[in-house]
Formats: structure tokens, sequence, C-alpha cells
């Protein structure tokens, strides 16, 4: 069927060469988006007439924007040729391929009688890429998330089961990649519940609904409180105040992450200019997610803010979860060392979640760790862990690192990071996150007795 389907399309007479433009992607002699919609159109129809199914199915390379930036374009470009050539190999005659930019590619699968052949050559197009690619002697693992949708039972038209056999594709990236997922209508419930919460936060941000809370780090050394962690909290009117675990995620899928950290940049900078004018020379950190470490827009960011408020950098601390530095990738280091050059200070954040690997920290401009609460909270009654907080915070000073140590909920835990050696000390028994204006009044207070 696709070799008719083929040979009609780029049939060989004085025209065949600008059909073949028209049709095909250049790069992959795939179809093109044009050719592929013209095809699913006619088979529609055609399946309605003869009662029959066929299969849509989208895929979708994993991190495929990071080889194309870590190895440059030509090498990517050489990756979706390889695809094209392995879909083809896996896939019948009667089956198409088309790419849609970038590195999305659509198989449809036609006259479909059993499910389990659709979830076959799914999974032989997984096990096609489960040696690595090779373009120009550069040896890349490529791995896909895949998501199908039928016709007629997700969707009548074209537009629908596109949009099915996307939503399946997404679900498959947001749990884990590298595999394949069919549609169904729990998946359209949740796609319908991220779009409104999407909807949500886009009108949250232009409604002014967040709102910096502030927790003071307490210095160990006697000095007290002159560090404060900026945590955003939601108002969300008929909710209450909504906490970042509910919606930071969502934000990071929508995207909407970017415009969200450039306020919060925006607000703790601010923050800052206030905490200095009333005499309080306090240090503000704020939590960088990793959606947002990728872009570059967080240096012009950063840089713009300082600038405004005219703050020195090292106010400023950037708090980056330990998953993310475990990564080691070269862009990532990059991208650090250019926003130490900023001046602001870096620090691990969630220190010793997964202490498995640690070598990254020699290699990085790092200032600071911040002990995950996970290890703090037993070293009162797990002498184990409390050697291993004990090590971990002298790790931190060989390397000239100050250490926090998170979660100090007790008086107990308090004392203990003292003895050992902690430098700072956050948590519910120093003080729970509270408003600005609150932690002003309360700081002013203090200074007020020390006078
Ligand atoms: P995190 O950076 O690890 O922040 C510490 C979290 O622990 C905060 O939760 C804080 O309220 C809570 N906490 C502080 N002391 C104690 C304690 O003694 N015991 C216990 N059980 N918890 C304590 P919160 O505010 O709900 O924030 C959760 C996470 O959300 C943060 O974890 C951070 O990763 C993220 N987050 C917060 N604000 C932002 C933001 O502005 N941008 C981004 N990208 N992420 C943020
Ligand atoms: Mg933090």
């Amino acid at each position: 069927m696709w070799s008719v389907w083929y040979a009609w399309m780029f049939r060989i007479n004085h025209v065949g060469k600008l059909n073949r433009i028209a049709m095909e992607d250049p790069l992959t002699a795939t179809l093109n988006r044009r050719a592929l919609d013209l095809h699913v159109d006619k088979l529609i129809a055609r399946s309605r007439r003869e009662e029959k199914q066929f299969a849509v199915i989208f895929l979708d390379l994993d991190e495929f924007k990071r080889i194309n930036d870590s190895l440059g374009h030509r090498i990517g470009d050489g990756v979706l040729v390889e695809c094209a050539v392995r879909f083809k190999r896996v896939l019948r005659d009667s089956d198409m391929i088309a790419r849609m930019g970038g590195d999305e590619f659509i198989l449809v699968l036609d006259d479909i009688k059993e499910m389990h052949a659709v979830s076959t050559t799914a999974r032989r197009v997984l096990e096609a890429f489960e040696q690595p690619v090779v373009v120009s002697g550069e040896s890349i693992q490529v791995r896909l998330s895949i998501g199908v949708s039928i016709f007629p039972t997700n969707g009548e038209t074209r537009e629908a089961l596109f949009h099915a056999a996307d939503i399946a594709m997404y679900h498959i990236k947001e749990h884990g990649k590298n595999g394949y997922g069919f549609f169904n209508d729990e998946l359209n419930h949740e796609n319908e519940r991220n779009v409104s919460m999407d909807r949500a936060l886009r009108d949250a941000l232009k409604a002014g609904q967040f709102e910096l809370y502030y927790q003071p780090k307490y210095a160990l050394d006697g000095v007290g409180v002159r560090e404060v962690e900026a945590l955003i909290r939601w108002n969300r009117p008929g909710y209450g105040l909504v906490l970042p675990s509910e919606f930071i995620i969502h934000a990071e899928r929508s995207g909407l992450i970017h415009e969200l950290g450039t306020w919060v940049i925006d607000q703790a900078c601010r923050q800052i200019r206030i905490f200095s004018d009333s005499g309080v020379a306090t240090a503000v950190s704020i939590n960088i997610s990793a959606v947002q470490l990728s872009h570059r827009d967080l240096q012009a960011d950063l840089k713009k803010a300082l600038q405004k408020y005219g703050i020195r950098p090292e106010l400023l601390e950037l708090e980056i979860a330990e998953a993310i530095l475990l990564k080691h990738s070269p862009i990532l280091t990059q991208r650090l060392h250019d926003l130490k050059g900023l001046g602001v200070r870096l620090a691990v954040d969630g220190f010793g979640r997964a202490y498995s690997s640690m070598g990254y920290m020699t290699h990085l401009p790092l200032d600071r760790i911040k002990i995950d609460r996970s290890l703090i909270n037993d070293i009162l009654i797990n002498p184990k862990n409390r050697e291993l907080v004990s090590a971990m915070i002298a790790l931190g000073h060989v390397l000239n690192m100050s250490v926090v140590a998170e979660g100090v909920e007790v008086s107990g835990l308090f004392e203990e990071s003292k003895r050992l050696h902690a430098d700072l000390a956050q948590g519910y028994y120093v003080s729970e996150p509270k408003k600005a204006n609150v932690l002003m009044v309360e700081f002013l207070k203090e200074c007020t007795r020390a006078a």
C-alpha cells in the first residue's frame, strides 16, 4: 500500500520532482506534514467506509535538545536521518512515516485488526534503538517516547487522533520516558486538569497571587540570623495558601516556571534592597529548578534584577537541587560557571539525598551545601546517620564550602548540628517561613536588643 501511495505521490513525470519537494521532508526523506495530513484524511474516509481501524503513533526523541546542544546540529541531523532508517526497517510497506519537524515523527499503521499488533510495532521501534546510533564517529544512545491513538476509538478526525496520540506521548515523557503508551480517558482527564491548572497559574501570576515567604537560617557561631531562604506561596482564592509542592511541577511542565522564576528573582532582589535599606544586611537564597537552569534567560534575569535594585551579588544565593548537579553535563558546568561569574553564591540543595556520587563537587564552583532534612532528621537516634552527616560537614569544609543543616525541627537537632560543626541551621525550630514584613519587625527588634 505504501509503495502504491509513494508511487502516486512521487510519480515520475515532468512534475515528479516538484511533487517530491512538496511532499517530502528534505532531511529524512520521509513524508512531510502536508503529505501526512492528506494521507490520514484519505485513510479516515476509507476506514470509515470499510469499518476498519488504524493507529497513529507519535514519536519524540528524549533529550534531543541535549544531543543538538552538546554535539552540534550536524550530528543532530544525522541522528534524525538514522531514526527514519530504523523506523522503516521495523514497519510494513503499508505503514507511513512522516517527520513533523524537529525531533517529532508520526507513524500511521493501516488496517489494524488486533491491538497487540500495535504494541508489538511500538516495542520493535524501541528495540531498534537498543544499539546506539553512530554519526561521524560519535556513538549516541537514542531513547524515544511513543504515544498511540486508534481510529475511531480515540478520535474520528485527524485533529482528534493527533491530539490523543500527543497526550499519550506526553504522559510517557513525564513518567520516565523511553517507552510507549496508548491514549485512554484517564489521560484525557489528566490533560484537562493540567490545562486548567496551567491557566490558573498564568492568571495567578497576572493577578499577583504569588508571594515569597522567608525562612531564616541561623548562624551557629552566634551571629544569629543574617540569611533567609525565599519560598514561594500561592494565595489562591478559595483554596488558601498553596505550597510549592502543589504547583511548581505544573509550572515546570508548562514552561511558566521561566516567568515565575523571573518574578521570584525580582522579588528576592527587591527584598534584599529593603533589608539593606533597613540596616540589616541579609542574604536571600532562591530555589532554581532544572528547567530554569537550562534556559539562557536565567543569567540575564539575574543580572537585570541585581542592577535594578543595586545590590551586592553575594547577597543572592541560588539553591540548586543535588539531583540536577549529578547529571554531569558539560553545558550545566558551563552554565554554573557563568552564573558564578555574576558574583552570586551557589548552594547544593537537598545534599545527601543521592550520596552515591559526589565527584561533581570538586569541579563545580559551589559555595555551600545544604544537608537534606531526611538525613538531619535522625542524627539523634541513628548513630550511623550522625557519622554520615558529620563526614558530610567535614567534606564540605575541606572543599571550602559552608554547610547548612536543613529540617532542624527540635532543640536537640539544633544542638547536635552545632556540635557537628555545621555552619548554619534552618528549620521550624529556628523559625518557620514567614512573610517579609513579619520578619522585618523581628529583625529590627533583634537589632534594637543588640544595640
Ligand atoms: P527546599 O528548597 O528543600 O525548601 C525547604 C522546604 O522545607 C520548604 O518547603 C520549607 O517550608 C520546609 N521546611 C523548612 N524547615 C522545615 C522543618 O524543620 N521540617 C520540615 N518538615 N520541613 C521544613 P516548601 O516551602 O513547601 O518548599 C518545598 C520546595 O519547593 C522547596 O524545597 C523548593 O525545592 C521548592 N520551591 C520553593 N520555592 C521555590 C521557588 O521560588 N522556585 C522554585 N523553582 N522552587 C521553589
Ligand atoms: Mg531550598
